[in-house]
C-alpha cells in the first residue's frame, strides 16, 4: 500500500512543530505514512494544492484557517459554527473539515479544575475558537481587547467585552493571555495596572504562547498564581488532528506519550 502524505500549510510555515510530532507518532505507532511543510502563499489555492500534492490530510495554520473552511465538502458541526478549519481529511475524493485547536485547547483548561469564570486577553482568530467552545462548556467568558473593532462580532454574539479603556474589572478565576504579546517581544497583554487588578483574584494564569516564559507568566508567577503555556494545547491539538488523520485507529492515550516525546525534542 502507497504512504499516506500528509502536510501542514501555513504561511510562514518553517517554525513548526506539526512534521516532528506526527512523523515520529506515526513511526512509533507503525502507521504508514509521513508529514511534510508546505508554504502555502495564496489561500485560494487551497485545495487545488491539496490534490495536486496527493495529500491525505493537512494542519493548516495562519493565515490559511478561514480558507480552509471554505475549501472544505464536508464540515465538523464546532468547525461549521466558528467558520475556522485546522485539520482536513480527504475521504472518497471529498474534503472533511475540522477544528482541533479549540477542543485542544478545552482540554488543557479542563485540567484546572474549579473554574467557571474566564478573563481572555485578546481577540484574535484563536480567541474566536476557543471562546465559543469554552462557552458551550459552560464557563462564563469576558473579553479585553486593546482594539474595539476585534470585539464587535464577540459583542454580537453576547459576550461581555472590553477595552481597556472601558473595563470594569471583576473577579475572574482564569486569566488567559490569548494575544501575540510575549511571542517575539516582552509587552505584556494589557497595562500592568489591569493586570495587578485580575491576577491576584485568579485562581490560575494560562498564556497560549509555548516555549518560552512571557512576561505574563512571569508577573503571574510573582503573585504565587498556578500556570500553565500553551504546549497541552498544542500537544492535544495534535493528538486530536492524528485521531482524523488516521480514522481513529488509536486511542488519544496512545497516541499522547509518543507525540509529547516530539514535542520535547
Ligand atoms: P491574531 O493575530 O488573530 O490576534 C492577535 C491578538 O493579539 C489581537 O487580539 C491583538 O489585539 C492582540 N495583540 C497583539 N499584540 C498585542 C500587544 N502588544 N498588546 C496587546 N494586545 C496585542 O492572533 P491569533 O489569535 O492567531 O494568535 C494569538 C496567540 O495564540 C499567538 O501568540 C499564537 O502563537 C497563539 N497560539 C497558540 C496555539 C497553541 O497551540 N498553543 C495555537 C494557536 C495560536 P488588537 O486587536 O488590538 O490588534
Amino acid at each position: 500500500m502507497a504512504k499516506e502524505i500528509f502536510a501542514i500549510f501555513g504561511n510562514p510555515v518553517s517554525h513548526s512543530k506539526s512534521p516532528l510530532m506526527h512523523n515520529l507518532t506515526f513511526q512509533g505507532l507503525g502507521y504508514h505514512a509521513c508529514y511534510t511543510r508546505y508554504l502555502l502563499e495564496d489561500g485560494q489555492r487551497l485545495k487545488e494544492t491539496f490534490f495536486n500534492l496527493k495529500l491525505k490530510g493537512v494542519n493548516v495554520t495562519v493565515p490559511h484557517k478561514e480558507a480552509a473552511f471554505h475549501a472544505c465538502d464536508v464540515l465538523d458541526p464546532f468547525a461549521k459554527k466558528i467558520g475556522v478549519v485546522n485539520t482536513i481529511v480527504k475521504r472518497n475524493g471529498k474534503l472533511y473539515g475540522y477544528n482541533t485547536d479549540a477542543p485542544g485547547f478545552l482540554k488543557a483548561i479542563l485540567e484546572i479544575k474549579y473554574i467557571k469564570t474566564v478573563l481572555f486577553l485578546g481577540a484574535g482568530g484563536t480567541a474566536q475558537s476557543t471562546s465559543s467552545i469554552l462557552r458551550d462548556e459552560g464557563y462564563e467568558v469576558t473579553l479585553l481587547n486593546r482594539s474595539a473593532k476585534r470585539l464587535e462580532k464577540y459583542k454580537t454574539d453576547g459576550f461581555q467585552t472590553y477595552t481597556f479603556e472601558t473595563f470594569e474589572p471583576q473577579s475572574y478565576d482564569l486569566v488567559i493571555n490569548m494575544t501575540s504579546a510575549g511571542l517575539e517581544d516582552n509587552n505584556l497583554p494589557a497595562p500592568q495596572k489591569i493586570l495587578e487588578l485580575v491576577i491576584p483574584k485568579a485562581q490560575a494564569c494560562v498564556d497560549v504562547i509555548y516555549g518560552k516564559e512571557t512576561p505574563f507568566l512571569t508577573l503571574a508567577k510573582s503573585h504565587h498564581k498556578p500556570t500553565k503555556d500553551g504546549s497541552d494545547m498544542l500537544l492535544y491539538q495534535g493528538i486530536i488532528a492524528f485521531e482524523y488523520f488516521t480514522d481513529h485507529a488509536y486511542h488519544f492515550d496512545e497516541i499522547k506519550p509518543i507525540m509529547q516525546k516530539a514535542l520535547r525534542l
